[in-house]
């Protein structure tokens, strides 16, 4: 495979592409750049991924994580990212509906992770949940709790679910079209989150109120 050198990509380019690459195909995609690569895009990281990812194992270099990392890369330099959701939504791509509205849509995930695990949407195309309008917000919660009821009624004979979103590739967001999973669960279904080592660890109090009143301080209407 030949090494990238990343000459001719541009900081913003590279800014965008590491908002949106999943974690294993960046370690993947890292181990075929050359090291003045590497120490570009750990530059562009934020000052804590970068420390992560300093020390993290990159695990092994699978061609088909790093050739999903290029074509992204390739996509985010040319500007062409088609949304597959908003394909959906305008009728050129298929989906099994449950519910639409003006605003909202719910479909059934096209790869579920669990039996009958489906997805509410915004019908307005939006990358990230800090980008949809409040009452949108609002209207997607409220057609989780109307989901969440239905799921729990119907015969999949699940004994909780799970709501899941991800804001970012380093938060597991895949489709840069902000969406909610509703995730079915079942005991034994082999589902979950995986923790870092040092959890559960109580933090310090003092270290706590330090990041609340930081936090408060970015807080905006
Ligand atoms: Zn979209």
């Amino acid at each position: 495979m030949r090494p990238f050198t990343l000459e001719s990509t541009s900081d913003a380019t590279l800014r965008l592409f590491l908002k949106r690459v999943r974690t294993h195909d960046l370690m993947a995609f890292l181990q075929c750049c050359t090291p003045e690569a590497v120490e570009r895009i750990l530059r562009c990281l934020s000052s804590r991924s970068m420390e992560f990812m300093r020390t993290a194992h990159w695990g092994v270099n699978a061609p088909e994580r790093v050739a999903r990392a290029e074509a992204l890369l390739e996509q985010c330099a040319a500007g062409t990212e088609e949304c597959i959701f908003c394909a959906i939504l305008e009728g050129r791509a298929p989906a099994s509906f449950i519910y639409r509205d003006d605003t909202v849509a719910a479909f059934m995930d096209l790869y579920p992770v669990t039996p009958g695990h489906l997805l509410i949407i915004p019908t307005a195309h939006a990358a990230s949940l800090t980008e949809v309008a409040p009452a949108v917000a609002a209207h997607i919660m409220e057609l989780a709790q109307r989901l969440g009821r239905a799921v729990s009624a119907s015969n999949l004979g699940c004994d909780g679910f799970n709501l899941f979103l991800a804001n970012g590739g380093a938060a597991g967001q895949d489709i840069f079209h902000s969406h909610l999973h509703i995730l079915p669960r079942f005991h034994g279904d082999g589902f979950g989150f995986r923790f870092p080592g040092h959890y559960p660890q109580e933090a310090k109090r003092e270290m706590l109120d330090q990041q609340a009143a930081h936090l408060r301080a970015y807080l905006t209407e």
